[in-house]
């Protein structure tokens, strides 16, 4: 069994005892065909040492249970990593950053404790997926809908404290958030925003609260178990167009960002994203066709109409741009849409991009310049590694950055493959740092690399939440090194 720096097999053992009388025997695993369940398939360490195995892995069932296993680690100084669904491929899926952690999976907490119709939103645990949620809907026949990232096995909670994306009218999930309740890393327990208020029932309609506003210390964070989470849904639009525009040349990219930008920022866009035409496979930049946009309309009937004659009206102006869209009305059925109008209907569905690899996405001006620069200084160090630029989709979440994950394969089982996977992501967040631009998020595996980016000050960013850490965490036993927050104790040695 993979050991945690500094504990002995007995400390070990004994916590796993504890554990087990705190969540119950049958909740607590460290068999190695259960702890495989727990790396990372798409891990670019995998079949190195430094690939991280956790010792054992955790179900609590409630939120009593998830204080006791905290004070429990603290008591033993057992590094904790906590999942929901544990489904965050491409970014380090259920494993922990520190070999021997014992993985808190929070499947088994999967109430959904609220809908609200009239107020459109919904208070979720962490066990509660995209297809939960839109089940639950489906099944009560309310008139809201859901937005969610490709696969809907994803939970809600951890998609929104990761800032993950979706392409319908929610797809900036932590922008949608409203009030979560938080177990500390010394057991407390906290609701924030209008939460703290007993009774109050504007939990999930008020985000700020009163004084500093906190939420945002929980996401991206390794300061707070979020147990709850508030999570503003759409209402059912009457009206639902599903739309392409799709230019015919790799340069197009330029205008077409370019001419979303006033679009989006007018709110005539309310959600759009970007692909190549060839997904699944190595683009070269030199002899690529051209792109198509994912753009959804919902409203009423009339608006609808002009807002899609407005935007092709924009469009117009790229030489052999074309247009589809399909007019759905409410009620709706999934049955009738592709899996194109799904994903801009926030449907959950079971894709994938079909490849196994990791993401390095710079966070861009929202300019077609800035995107042509980046894709052509990436493929440059894509080339010196014997690739070619591979980008995913430029996400187009907000009216004023762009998002643009770069995609680096990864193998299960060709350890080359990894290699350059590991220098290559490397030199990327290298040139992301260079340009200014910083990464939106990153694999476990780069954490340090992209958190030095944001250095400003001689890192006075990454020190306060250092500050934060060891006063919040100072036996640091919550997922040690998350985003480059380290504790005092593994500080400068890192993992
Ligand atoms: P998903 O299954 O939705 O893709 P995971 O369950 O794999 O997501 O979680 C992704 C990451 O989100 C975890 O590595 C962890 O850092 C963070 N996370 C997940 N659940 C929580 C939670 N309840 N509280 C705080 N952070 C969480």
């Amino acid at each position: 069994m993979a050991l945690p720096a500094g504990l002995t097999k007995r400390d070990l053992a004994s916590a796993l005892e504890e554990f087990a009388a705190a969540v119950g025997r049958q909740f607590v695993f460290t068999s190695d065909e259960h702890i495989n369940t727990y790396r990372d398939e798409f891990g670019p360490l995998r079949g190195t040492p430094k690939d991280p195995v956790p010792s054992a892995a955790i179900a609590p069932g409630s939120v009593e249970e998830v204080q006791k296993v905290v004070r429990i680690a603290n008591q033993y100084r057992v590094p904790l990593w906590v999942i929901s669904c544990g489904k965050n491929w491409g970014y380090g899926g259920p494993a922990p950053r520190v070999t021997g952690s014992v993985v808190v999976d929070l499947k088994r907490m999967n109430r959904i404790l609220e809908v609200n119709e009239q107020h459109a939103y919904a208070l979720v645990e962490p066990g509660v997926s995209y297809f939960d949620l839109y089940r639950h809907i489906q099944e009560r026949k309310l008139k809201l809908w859901i937005d969610g990232p490709v696969g809907g096995w994803g939970s809600v909670v951890a998609n929104t404290v990761e800032r993950g994306v979706g392409q319908s009218i929610l797809g900036d999930f932590y922008n949608f958030q409203c009030g979560m309740e938080v177990v500390l890393p010394d057991g407390e327990l906290m609701r924030t925003g209008m939460g703290a208020v007993p009774g109050s029932p504007t939990w999930q309609q008020y985000k700020w609260g009163f004084g500093p506003h906190v939420d945002g210390l929980f996401s991206h964070s390794n300061i707070g178990i979020v147990t709850k989470i508030g999570t503003w849904l759409a209402p059912e639009p009457p009206v639902f167009l599903s739309c392409q525009v799709s230019v015919p040349r790799f340069e197009d990219i330029v205008p077409l960002i370019d001419i979303t930008r006033p679009l989006r920022q007018k709110n005539l866009l309310v959600n759009s994203a970007v692909f190549p035409p060839r997904l699944g496979r190595p683009q070269d930049p030199a002899n690529l066709g051209g792109w198509y946009n994912k753009i959804g309309f919902y409203g009423e009937d009339k608006v609808v109409d002009l807002q899609w004659q407005h935007v092709q009206d924009a469009y117009a102006a790229i030489p052999g741009v074309e247009f589809k869209a399909r007019r759905f009305t409410a009620p709706y059925d999934a049955g009738e849409m592709d899996a194109f109008g799904r994903t801009l209907a926030g449907i959950p569905g079971v894709g994938g991009y079909g490849y196994r690899g990791v993401f390095c996405s710079p966070i861009l001006p929202f300019t077609g310049e800035a995107i042509w620069n980046m894709i052509h200084s990436f493929d440059r160090i894509y080339q010196e590694y014997g690739l070619r630029y591979f980008g995913e989709a430029i996400h187009i979440h907000q009216a004023r950055a762009l998002v643009a994950p770069a995609t680096v394969p990864i193998s299960l089982d060709d350890p080359k493959v990894n290699e350059t996977a590991v220098a290559l992501v490397r030199r990327l967040i290298v040139e992301s740092t260079r340009q200014g631009w910083g990464v939106y998020r990153i694999t476990t595996a780069f954490m340090d690399e992209a958190m030095a980016a944001f250095s400003f000050n001689n890192g006075a960013l990454l020190r306060f939440h250092e500050t934060l850490k060891d006063a919040l965490d100072p036996n640091g036993i919550l997922a040690p090194g998350k985003n480059g927050i380290w504790p005092s104790k593994h500080r400068g040695r890192q993992a």
